[in-house]
This record gives structure tokens, C-alpha cells and sequence, in this order.
């Protein structure tokens, strides 16, 4: 048997995705979805980060940290597939993998201190918040950006987009919300909007009449909602213990 090898995480980031549905499915996808990493110990220091605005873009490596627990199997049915399709976890972004790492590249937007505390800012996050960051390391575009690279299984972004209404009370809500955090998360309206333009219902659901109301947690809220077609309405915007 090979050596065993233990990580320690260097950081863990705060996100708005308080829960796995609804996460986007790659990073980039929603711009709105800002993150910040933590940093703990050592890593927790201003030469760690020296140098790293000299980067616009990074890859986070991480922890799909709640799914280590349930292990991982050869094969899998990546949502790409339609979720009922077969194929070998190497061939696929699962989260249920052997060590469980992830990466995704993210843009940079600072670096920051408080107090004792820094933080590496982030934008197009697709990781659950509090998952452990293990390594954070500049995306090299002359060489991480591979011009001639394709994917038969991926070659571009899902194309499933709906268009996201607010309805009235939702809108109310909303505004209310803003006014009494003081704007605290400007970009919230539009968060909400590439979140569910992405239609993260499962496969088996999509393209199929749904009466379903669905909620999804961001930030300390509770977003109801419902598609029809190709229309997906914000019922409610709720604060998350009401
Ligand atoms: N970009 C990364 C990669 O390719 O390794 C992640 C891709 S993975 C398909 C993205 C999904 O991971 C998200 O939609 C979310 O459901 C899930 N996820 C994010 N953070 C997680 C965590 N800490 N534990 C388990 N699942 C997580």
C-alpha cells in the first residue's frame, strides 16, 4: 500500500452558499458570487501573501468537505449527462472522489487585513461556505490556458437559462432587507438571478411541468421560487430563521 499523507487546511472561505443546492456547478459561472478565504496559522501571515495582486486569477484547492464522509465509487452520473448516465469519476468534476479535492480558478479581487486577520477576496465562487481551503496557488494563463484544449463531454457552459422574475412581494422584501442591513450585500439581487438563471433543479426535473416550490439559503436568507416553462418567479425573500 502507498503512504498515507495528511492536509491541513490553510484557510476556509465565506461564501453565500450556505447549502450545496444551488451552488453553481463551476466557478465563473456566477460573477456575483463574491467569497473570502480566511487564512489560519502560518498561513495566516502578510508574507504568505505577498505578491499575490500580482495575479488577477487563482485556483483555490479545497475540501469538498461535506461529502468526504459518504466515500467515492469508480463510476458516476455526472448532472452534465442528464444524471442517469455511467462514467469513470476521472472523467468527471464529482465531488464524491478519492481525497475529495477540489479546484477551481476564481478571479482575485484583494488582499486584506483586520486586525490579525487576513483574507484573500475572491469573485465566481462555486464553493459551500466554510469549506476548508487546502492550497491557493496563481493561475499562470501562458500555461494553465491551453488554446487547442476540448471536452466531447463539456465543451461549453450549461445552456439551461431562466428568466428570473421577482414578484412584487419578493421585490418588497428585497429593498426591505437592503434598507435595514445598510446595502450590506449590493450585488444580492443579481446573485439571486445567476443562481437561479442556472436552473438548479435536478435533471429528471427540468424541461417538465413542476408545481414544486424550491428554496435556496444565501447569506442569512431564504429564497422561494418556482418555474413554469422557462420562467423561474421569486415568491419570497425571507430572513433564514423566520
Ligand atoms: N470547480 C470545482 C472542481 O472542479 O473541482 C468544483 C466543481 S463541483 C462540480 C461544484 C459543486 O461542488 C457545487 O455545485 C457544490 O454543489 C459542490 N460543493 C462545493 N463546495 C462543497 C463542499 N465543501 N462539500 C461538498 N460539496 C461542495
Amino acid at each position: 500500500m502507498p503512504h498515507t499523507y495528511s492536509l491541513s487546511p490553510i484557510g476556509e472561505i465565506d461564501s453565500p452558499f450556505k447549502e450545496k443546492f444551488g451552488i453553481p456547478r463551476q466557478p465563473g459561472l456566477c460573477n456575483a458570487a463574491l467569497g473570502s478565504i480566511k487564512l489560519y496559522g502560518d498561513a495566516n501571515n502578510e508574507m504568505a501573501v505577498k505578491d499575490l495582486t500580482q495575479h488577477s486569477h487563482i485556483w483555490l484547492l479545497f475540501l469538498f468537505h461535506q461529502n468526504l464522509e459518504q466515500g467515492w465509487k469508480p463510476s458516476v452520473r455526472p448532472p452534465r449527462l442528464g444524471g442517469n448516465q455511467k462514467t469513470g469519476v476521472f472523467a468527471t468534476r464529482s465531488t464524491f472522489r478519492p481525497n475529495g479535492i477540489g479546484m477551481s480558478a476564481v478571479k482575485l479581487l484583494g488582499v486584506r487585513q483586520s486586525g490579525q486577520q487576513w483574507f484573500v477576496d475572491v469573485q465566481g465562487v462555486d464553493l459551500l461556505d466554510g469549506t476548508p481551503v487546502v492550497d491557493i496557488k496563481p493561475y499562470i494563463p501562458y500555461s494553465d490556458k491551453i488554446e487547442q484544449a476540448h471536452s466531447d463531454m463539456a465543451d461549453s457552459a450549461p445552456t439551461q437559462s431562466l428568466n428570473v422574475v421577482f414578484c412584487k412581494q419578493a421585490q418588497t422584501q428585497l429593498n426591505q432587507y437592503q434598507k435595514v442591513t445598510n446595502n450590506q450585500y449590493p450585488h444580492l439581487e443579481q446573485l439571486i438571478s445567476q443562481v437561479l438563471q442556472q436552473d438548479p433543479r435536478p435533471s429528471y426535473k427540468q424541461n417538465k411541468p413542476d408545481d414544486k416550490i424550491y428554496g435556496i439559503r444565501l447569506y442569512d436568507i431564504n429564497i422561494r421560487w418556482q418555474v413554469t416553462n422557462n420562467r423561474c418567479d421569486v415568491l419570497a425573500i425571507e430572513l433564514d430563521n423566520e
